[in-house]
């Protein structure tokens, strides 16, 4: 195994600035094969993302970790995307039922310690399930979400799963988004027409208003202490290590110099 550093990828970044969502997820396939995945939540930038898929006809499996205590809006948005764009979905759950978790460690969601273990139990470790299946995963931050995310790389690597983190939407515009989602009408989950513009959990999630940041409706019971989740390393604080292992071969192919696929 070889390693594979967030430096290494600077000037593949850098390339990939000028590269349409379509030619990154085209890339992800042609380089990642069948150990690559795409997660979704089944908020607005992921159904772009499987509409994309669909459209190019990439079966790429859709991961979705289903918390337990999710809105049934989005559950259902889950079995749209798999029935209507025809995609491959695995859903993910933790170990424990929300009421088992409760009895164990009580209502971790209402303090900001709690809310990280939380997330961590029922987010982040049944994500974990799946490290040794894929070599990247496919996201969907923007940077036009503000934030963390508002200098998201395009590609990033994630130490704790050992993967590549790609997110094709890295530099969609909301404009961009907005125009896409209506010349192809895809599939919304329908909480964001009720004020809810990001969407979580249906403990931790609240509708905005107009004026307020995107992400201020996730873990509005907690203030500005508690606004993700963990689940997208680089919404994190401490890059903990720079790199992560692969083969030779495999990194060769992402820096483009073992193949002639060119985008
Ligand atoms: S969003 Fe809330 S309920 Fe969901 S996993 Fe995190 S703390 Fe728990």
């Amino acid at each position: 195994m070889a390693r594979l550093s967030q430096a290494k990828l600077a000037g593949l970044n850098k390339t990939f600035e000028n590269s349409s969502p379509q030619d990154l997820l085209r890339w992800a396939h042609e380089i990642f094969g069948n150990r690559v995945a795409s997660i979704s939540a089944m908020q607005k930038s992921g159904s772009v993302v499987c509409h994309m898929l669909a459209q190019l006809q990439l079966r790429i499996p859709i991961i979705f970790v289903d918390t337990g205590v999710m809105f049934e809006e989005t559950l259902q948005t889950r079995d749209r995307i798999r029935d209507e764009y025809g995609l491959p979905v695995r859903t993910l759950k933790p170990k424990q039922t929300m009421e088992e978790q409760t009895a164990e460690h009580g209502v971790l969601y209402l303090s900001v310690d709690g809310q990280q273990k939380c997330c961590h139990m029922r987010k982040v470790e049944p994500l974990n399930a799946i490290k040794d299946d894929v070599d990247a995963l496919i996201g969907s931050l923007r940077r036009a979400d503000g934030g963390r995310r508002g200098d998201c790389p395009i590609l990033s690597v994630d130490v704790e799963m050992n993967v590549v983190r790609i997110n094709p939407l890295a530099a969609f515009t909301d404009e961009q988004m907005e125009a896409y989602i209506n010349e192809n009408r895809v599939i919304l989950n329908p909480l964001h027409d009720q004020g809810y513009s990001t969407i979580g959990c249906n403990r931790c999630t609240t509708p905005v208003m107009p004026e307020e940041p995107k992400r201020a409706g996730r873990w509005r019971h907690l203030g500005p202490w508690s606004q993700y989740c963990g689940i997208n390393p680089t919404d994190l604080d401490e890059d903990t290590s720079p790199a992560i292992e692969l083969s030779q071969d495999l990194i060769d192919r992402i820096l483009g110099q073992k193949t002639d696929f060119m985008i």
